[in-house]
Order: structure tokens, then sequence, then C-alpha cells
């Protein structure tokens, strides 16, 4: 039988539609973060009415807590995980609508869709690997580089998953902990270099401060830290347009990644990035699978790709929403840090997750950074568009009337 025939005897509905159901997930334990489970409480033990105990994983990974951010319940207004709050492209769309069931029966050829967009990118081949997310490609650089004695300098506080993928090497997290105005923290990051660092983490802009380091600022510790990998997370580069892609290969430690999570809309097909010198990338993928970004993902990317008017569009419907919900939390009062990408960190004070459940109850997601290093009370606020900014100021000024905030946040 044909693709086409067993097409027929298949009724595949849009898969945009139907691709994922979430269930909520519990949010357990008291740990780092209120989304971690301690160590411990769901650790190795024997299951019941056995009596030996389950084989011990490393001890590393029996030190780590569990991760399990708010996914659930999510049907309001979702400007708490900084994605894009609208829709991808209509021409992704279109794609997703024409997958054939006897496509998906094949393993994803990965090699013709890097080549797209390195040529996109204005990059070799050899200097891009497509990963299932940033989250991927951040776990495979460590997994590829990090050994015992190393250290992973972070500047926090930012993004969470650095310290999960890292937590699980052997290596030593350096934490860089940003002043009172969460700017990129460049001088002690500089003086935090050692002969065993191996490599520095930045996620530029930032989240959850939304702060950015300058292309200067990046080149110095480049410069200072040789022997080390500097990793640049440009997760949000659209909403800040400024980039050290293009110094891809001239400076060899350098590497970028990039995700389609953001701005293209597509968090839920899970793609992204890494570009770096072809020395470096050839290690990573050694341990990158060859098969982690499914077709779906790689059918999509070219349309997306493709489509920048309609990236063009969102990023700059953000960009003067973002402009119009600042002016609302400064008319409510409450200090907020100037950002370069899609959501913005408020300070809320001792009544923070009070101010998230009422926000909820009002039909809008915010997201509490309060376990944060250096955060304590403060709330991250995706960006969407216009209309559904609107919708978020009136629910942030009646949130703050009825907890009595703004004045006392200050
Ligand atoms: N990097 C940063 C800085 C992020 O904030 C996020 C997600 N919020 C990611 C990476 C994850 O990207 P992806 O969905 O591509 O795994």
């Amino acid at each position: 039988m044909t693709e086409q025939a067993a097409e027929k005897l298949i009724a595949v509905k849009p898969i945009a539609e139907k691709l994922i159901a979430v269930k909520p997930i519990a949010v357990k334990g008291t740990g780092f973060s209120p989304y971690f489970d301690p160590a411990g409480k769901t650790g190795a033990s024997a299951p019941e009415g056995c009596s030996s105990p389950s084989p011990a994983p490393r001890a590393r990974v029996q030190s780590m807590p569990e991760y399990h951010p708010p996914l659930g319940s999510r049907d309001a207004l979702r400007l708490d995980f900084n994605e894009n709050t609208l829709a991808c492209s209509p021409k992704v769309r279109e794609v997703l609508g024409r997958i054939s069931a006897g496509s998906l029966t094949r393993y994803p050829e990965r090699e013709p869709v890097e080549a797209i967009v390195a040529a996109h990118l204005g990059l070799a081949p050899a200097q891009v690997a497509l990963t299932n997310g940033v989250d991927e490609a951040i776990h495979v650089l460590f997994e590829a580089f990090l050994e015992a004695g190393d250290e992973l300098l972070l500047p926090v506080p930012t993004y969470t998953m650095y310290q999960i993928y890292a937590s699980a090497t052997d290596a030593n997290i350096v934490p860089v902990q940003a002043d009172e105005s969460l700017a990129f923290p460049s001088e002690r990051l500089l003086s935090a270099i050692t002969p065993r660092t191996k490599i520095v983490a930045i996620a530029n802009p930032n989240s959850p401060s939304g702060s950015a380091a300058t292309r200067d600022r990046l080149l110095a510790i480049a410069n200072r830290a040789p022997h080390a990998v500097v990793f640049v997370d440009e997760a949000y580069f659209h909403f800040h347009g400024e980039t050290v892609l293009d110094l891809i290969g001239a400076v060899p430690n350098l590497v970028v990644a990039r995700t389609f999570s953001k701005a293209y809309g597509l968090a839920g097909l899970r793609l992204g990035l890494l570009a770096g010198p072809v020395e470096i990338l050839r290690w990573v993928r050694r341990v990158l699978s060859p098969y982690s970004v499914n077709s779906l993902a790689l059918a999509c990317l070219p349309p997306a790709l493709e489509d920048s008017a309609y990236l063009d569009w969102y990023v700059s419907e953000v960009l003067a929403a973002r402009a119009e919900f600042e002016a609302a939390i400064d008319r409510a009062g409450l200090r907020r840090w100037p950002s370069r990408a899609n959501f913005i960190l408020v300070e809320i004070g001792p009544r923070h997750a009070e101010f998230v459940r009422f926000m909820r109850a009002a039909g809008v997601l915010v997201r509490d950074r309060s376990s944060d290093p250096g955060c304590c009370g403060r709330v991250r606020i995706t960006i969407g568009t216009r209309e559904q900014m609107r919708q978020a100021s009136v629910a942030l000024h009646e949130t703050v009337a009825a907890l009595n905030l703004g004045k006392e946040a200050q």
C-alpha cells in the first residue's frame, strides 16, 4: 500500500489541535524552589512488597531535587512561561496540517534542516546542531564538557535548567550573584574565572530579570577564559535585537543557543539550536541523539524561518505591549526592572503568593520567582499582545487594590 493509500484509511485531524493534552503536574516539596522536591523524598526506595532496595543512582543524582514547573491548569491568559501567547505562523500551521501519517513512521532526518538553518544564520552546517529545545542544548553541552573538579560559572538569578543539568554532572556550580539592580554582574563574573572554569553560562537577555549583557562584556569574558566555553543563551534574542551569533567561529570558545519556543511560538514542538565552532560542536554531537528533534519539528522549521513577516509582527506587537504594560505597572505604584525580553520582573513584596493567586482568579497566570536567588517577593509577568496586556492591566490594578499593594512594595 502506498503512503497516500494509507492516508485515506486514516482520518488525521489537524495535528496542531491535538498535539498535547497536558495533565496537571502536582507541585510538591518545599526545597530550593516551590517546584523542587527536596532530595530524598522521591529518592530510591523499595517498592511495596519487595524487600531489596532499588538500584541506587549516582550520588549527584541522589542529591538532586525533582523539578516540577507549574504547567498544570493553564486555561487562562498565559503570562507565566514567557511563551508566545498567541500562535505560531499560519504557514507553520499549514505544514503541520499536511503531515502524512506515513511520514510519521520514519525516523527524522535532521541534517538537511540543519543546513537550512545554518544558511539562514549565515553559518556552516557543521557550526549548527539542532536540539530538542534549548534545554537539550544545555544538557548535551554540559554533558560533553563538565567533569569532576570543573567549575560552571553561573550569574544568578538565571534560568533554572542550567543548575539542574549542571547538578547532574560532577562539576561544581559557582553562582555569581547579581546586585540589587539585577544587571549583568560583569566584573564579579570576570573575577570569578579560575583555571578550573570550564563553562560560563549566560542567558542574554537573562530570565527572570530581563537584563542584558553588552557584546563587549561578553567578549571580555570569552577573552579572560580562553580555556572555557562561554555559552550565551539567546532564547529571547528577537525581543532584544542584539546578538553575538556573528562571532561564531571568530571567537574560538563562544557557543550560542537559540530557541523556537519564544517568538516563533513553537514551545510545544521542542526545537532549539546550538551554534559554535566546529571543534566544539564535534564533541557535542558525540553525546547528542541523532533522533532527538522529531519530524514534526523538522518539518515546521523551514516555514517558521521563511515567514519573517509573522515573526516581525509578533515581536513588534510584544514590544508595543511591553511599553504600555510598563506604564500600567508604574501607575500601579510597583517597582519593575528594565527588560530587554518578553517579560517583566515586578516587586510585589511579602504578599507575592497571594498576588499570584489573585491574578489567577482574575484569569491571568503569572510566575512567582521568589525562590530565585535575590528575587524574594518578585513576580515575573510575560508580555503578550496589546489586547492581552490590557486585560492583564485590569487584573493587575484590581489585584493591587485588593491586596493594598503599590505603596507598601516600594
Ligand atoms: N533559555 C532560557 C533563558 C529560557 O528562559 C528558556 C525557557 N523559559 C529556555 C532556554 C528553554 O528553551 P526551550 O523551550 O527551547 O528548551
